[in-house]
């Protein structure tokens, strides 16, 4: 190659727009509904719907019909649409997800944009919407196990390797992140740049299972984003106040909540987060995380503790009144 073209190439190259540029833009103002204290005196809409843009729909389950209050991610491409999530609510007639989800898709009724349903992981709050969507044509609902996860994305490394959704026009990547739940994914948007963790990482209690698996998971996101413009990323629920406190769990009023989006840099911070979590429970900044099979058996470990110690309480009692019994009858 000549020295003159090689040097305007290489110019050419540098002023290229960086890929942050090529980001489509979308918008995160959005109020939450807040559920309600006395839901039946304050009933509100059971579904919300932002659009973020023209192509995709951040969509959240009200804490009045689900304490859950589950995230799901709605993404058009030119020849398929992509659900990720289908929420806590399987009843059509509480919950009109598939009905709102196929009024968004393009096209007249028997024409519609084909639809893919995948989750984040099997979790009930996150996969229970599915049985509204099984009699309708053109869509088609992916399995949440292990098994199902691997073959369908054709993981042949597990939990190694990088999927890929083409939506047409718009390619979805797809991270293993096990540690919260074994075949848990991510989801990275290249047209916008929205990475979907799921209850790997959002504004929450961090539930971890499986705490090797999901110190390595985050350590493999990190790697995969430090390559890649990521504009935010959305986890399945907000379980946190705009202080940064925790939610009460199970509750159907979530006032002042934690805004959803997290930032690129929140979650480069995470290994460090994990690397203090001592398998049981431990805190760091806002997030709690503890593992819910060993909270459970630690509590009963106490309870037993406790029964035992009453009742050796009790037979030192009935002793001691026993001896006195006998001295007095003696
Ligand atoms: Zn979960
Ligand atoms: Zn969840």
């Amino acid at each position: 190659m000549k020295p003159l073209l090689y040097a305007l190439l290489s110019v050419g190259l540098l002023l290229a727009p960086s890929a942050h540029a090529q980001l489509a833009a979308g918008s995160m103002a959005v109020q939450w509904n807040p559920g309600a204290e006395d839901c039946a005196a304050h009933p509100q809409p059971p579904l919300q719907v932002h659009p973020y843009n023209a192509q995709t729909f951040i969509l959240r389950e009200n804490p009045c019909s689900t304490e859950e209050a589950p995230f799901m991610y709605l993404l058009l491409g030119s020849s398929k649409a992509l659900l990720i999530d289908s929420g806590d609510v399987a009843d059509a007639k509480l919950m009109p997800l598939a009905s709102t989800v196929m009024s968004l898709l393009p096209g007249e009724a028997a024409a519609k944009l084909p639809l893919l349903i995948v989750h984040t992981h099997g979790h009930l709050d996150h996969r229970s919407g599915d049985a509204q969507f099984q009699q309708l044509a053109h869509v088609d609902v992916v399995g949440t196990d292990l098994a199902h996860v691997r073959q369908y994305f054709g993981f042949k490394d597990w939990p190694n390797g990088v999927a890929q959704i083409d939506l047409g026009d718009r390619i979805v990547e797809v991270v293993p992140t096990p540690g919260h739940y074994p075949s848990h994914l991510t989801y990275y948007d290249r047209t916008t740049g929205l990475l979907f963790s799921g209850d790997f990482f959002m504004p929450g209690r961090l539930i971890i299972d499986d705490a090797e698996a999901d110190k390595a998971s985050a350590q493999r996101i990190v790697d995969f984003v430090s390559q890649r413009p990521l504009s935010y990323v959305l986890g399945g629920h907000i379980e946190l106040d705009a202080d940064g406190q925790n939610l009460p769990m199970g509750g159907s009023y979530h006032p002042h909540e934690h805004p959803l989006p997290m930032s690129k840099q929140d979650l480069l911070g995470l290994p460090a987060v994990l690397a203090h979590f001592n398998g049981i429970y431990s805190t760091d900044g806002i997030f709690v995380m503890y593992n819910q099979t060993r909270m459970l058996w630690l509590f009963g470990a106490g309870v037993i503790a406790v029964l035992l110690l009453i009742g050796l309480g009790v037979r030192a009692l009935l002793r001691r009144r026993n001896s006195r019994r006998l001295l007095r009858a003696g």
